[in-house]
């Protein structure tokens, strides 16, 4: 194994990966910018070096600075994690380059599924199932654009061609709302991605989001470990996850899990991936990106099926065959995380500041992943996700009980957090029946607030108002 990792990464996944790095015996090296010289991460890793500044840009995105601070601190193997480099082709080359093991895929693979266009086509020549949408390699004017939405039909989903974390996306419902929304996806894409390429894709309405977590060694195997269902989202955003996915069949599980596997074998992909689908309330499903690390959800299937992602990561990273054949993944009960965001609950906006006092639940099938502890500054500069509350039981109902309980418990004082939603989401009817696609939240919050609405007014004429 690994004598030293460098984790290239901040807050729940550098403590994640510290975790395992101990469990298998292999020092943690951890970097930090200097907004986080009191964070969790550099107080539990073995080494902690400063690589630069608050800005992500000069710190945690700082390839030449993470790269010769795993030189010279003799590190062997660098871990991105997911957000920051974990879907940076070049960071993943730049580590090859300098001897050091790179825990994921392939810098090529990286760039394949970073580009969404190419593999739209490649899954197509695959015989995986993908969306109508732009052909090619996308397009950059709104003329193209109309003309794909014209052969397309409305609604259409206009993206990013190097999208991620729901950026550059725009659902146009005519050609007005195209030539409109357009221009503005590209100017995301462009402030965000640096790329005016985008590309139409049939927009799929009700549709759930159900993913496919793999896993592939270096000599051409490749498993899956069942699905998760991601339905619960905010502006494509996820927010509550879930394993499994609680419409499945064994039969299209099956299917499901085979076109995932395809997916990954056709471009000889290897360590841990996922391969998200869009599943039409008739059964049908449809590729819609492949994510070339581990993700935030991956807790969930770790707890149905008991295997620990991030040392299988480890292992595939160095080489190592598989040590599970497909019939050894058992599903057993169901799980489901709850993101915990230092954010309004409310109005969403985030909500840094000092955590004054903190209690994280515990007992059975609880099991919180976080980057606090009472005192705690959280940043303003890096993404709101403080900590990932996921919950484990013998079925689905008996996991919402549990949770409840557990959100009912977590206590974080001085910021605003989101655990407020989590329990109305949890009381919600439709949620209870597992009626959802990734339309719930915001039908849920528009109901919110007009149910609020109507509330007010009422609450106005009872006051003679
Ligand atoms: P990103 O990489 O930015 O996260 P994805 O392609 O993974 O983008 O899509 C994110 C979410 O956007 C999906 O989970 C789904 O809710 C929605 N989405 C993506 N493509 C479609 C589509 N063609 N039709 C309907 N919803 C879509």
């Amino acid at each position: 194994m690994f004598k030293k990792l460098l984790v290239a990464n901040r807050g729940t996944i550098a403590i994640r990966i510290i975790r395992a790095c101990r469990e298998l015996n292999i020092a943690a090296l951890a970097v930090y910018s200097t907004a986080d010289k009191d964070a969790l991460h550099v107080r539990m890793a073995d080494e902690a070096v400063c690589i630069g500044p608050a800005a992500a840009e000069d710190s945690y995105l700082n390839i030449p600075a993470i790269i010769s601070t795993a030189l010279t601190y003799g590190a062997d193997a660098v871990h991105p994690g997911y957000g920051f480099l974990s879907e940076n082709g070049d960071f993943a080359e730049a580590c090859r380059r300098s001897g050091l093991h790179f825990v994921g895929p392939l810098a090529r693979h990286i760039r394949l599924m970073g580009d969404k266009p190419r593999a739209r086509r490649i899954m197509t020549r695959a015989g995986v199932p993908v969306l109508p949408g732009s052909e090619g390699k996308g397009v950059t004017e709104l003329r193209e654009a109309q003309v794909d939405a014209g052969r397309l039909g409305f609604p259409v989903l206009i993206k990013a061609a190097a999208g991620g974390g729901g950026k550059g996306m725009r659902v146009a419902r005519d050609q007005k709302e195209l030539a409109r929304l357009f221009a503005l996806a590209r100017a995301e894409s462009e402030a965000a991605f640096g790329s005016r390429t985008m590309y139409l894709e049939k927009y799929l309405e009700h549709a759930r989001h159900v993913e496919f977590q793999i896993l592939a060694d270096t000599h051409r195997n490749v498993i899956h470990m069942g699905e998760r269902d991601c339905s619960i989202q905010r502006r494509h955003q996820k927010v509550l996850e879930e394993a499994p996915c609680p419409v499945m069949t064994a039969r299209l599980r099956e299917k499901m899990g085979r076109a995932a596997v395809r997916a990954a074998e056709v471009v000889g992909y290897s360590n841990v991936g996922t391969v998200e689908f869009l599943l039409a309330a008739d059964g049908n499903f449809y590729f819609i990106e492949m994510n070339t690390r581990i993700q935030v959800e991956h807790g969930v299937t770790e707890m149905v099926t008991g295997i620990d992602l991030v040392r299988e990561s480890l292992a595939l990273a160095m080489g190592d065959r598989l040590r599970l054949k497909q019939r050894q993944v058992v599903i057993d009960g169901a799980a489901m995380e709850f993101r915990i965001y230092a954010e309004d609950p409310d109005t969403h906006l985030p909500s840094p500041g000092v955590v004054s006092n903190h209690h994280a639940p515990g007992g059975l099938g609880v099991r919180v992943e976080s980057a606090l502890y009472d005192g705690y500054r959280v940043p303003v500069h890096y993404d709101p996700l403080i900590a990932k509350l996921i919950v484990h039981a013998g079925d689905r109902a008996a996991v919402v009980t549990r949770a409840r309980a557990a959100l009912r418990e977590y206590l974080v004082d001085g910021i605003k957090t989101n655990i407020p939603l989590h329990l109305r989401i949890l009381q919600e009817p439709d949620f209870l029946r597992a009626e959802f696609a990734t339309d719930f939240l915001s039908r849920f919050e528009r109901a919110g607030h007009a149910a609020e609405a109507a509330h007010a007014v009422e609450a106005a004429r009872a006051a003679g108002r």
